[in-house]
């Protein structure tokens, strides 16, 4: 997926630069600078896209570490508590 894009940007880059040089062929070049720039998104949004993946990691981990933070409750109240609070912030329970 990675490669297809910097495919893209080659290709667009050849053609834009090659038609840059020759004469009536400035559609060409636009149409090779669009491929080009069609790649480099592709290349971004790739990165993006990884990036979002490790973020996604990183927030399932938080998620699972609030949910263990809801599964620790006040004896007393049952109000949900801070896992590692002495005291229960609701009725004053000692929690430890
Ligand atoms: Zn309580």
């Amino acid at each position: 997926m990675k490669i297809s894009g910097w495919i893209f940007i080659i290709i667009g880059a050849v053609v834009a630069i090659t038609a840059y040089f020759i004469p009536h062929l400035r559609f060409f070049f636009y149409v090779g600078s669009a491929i080009a720039a069609y790649g480099l998104a592709k290349v971004i949004f790739n990165f993006i896209f990884k990036e979002d993946r490790t973020q996604q990691n990183s927030m399932n981990y938080e998620q699972l570490a609030a949910k263990e933070l809801q599964e620790s409750r006040c004896r007393r109240c049952k109000n949900i508590v801070r896992r590692f609070d002495n005291f229960c912030s609701y009725c004053g329970m000692r929690l430890r």
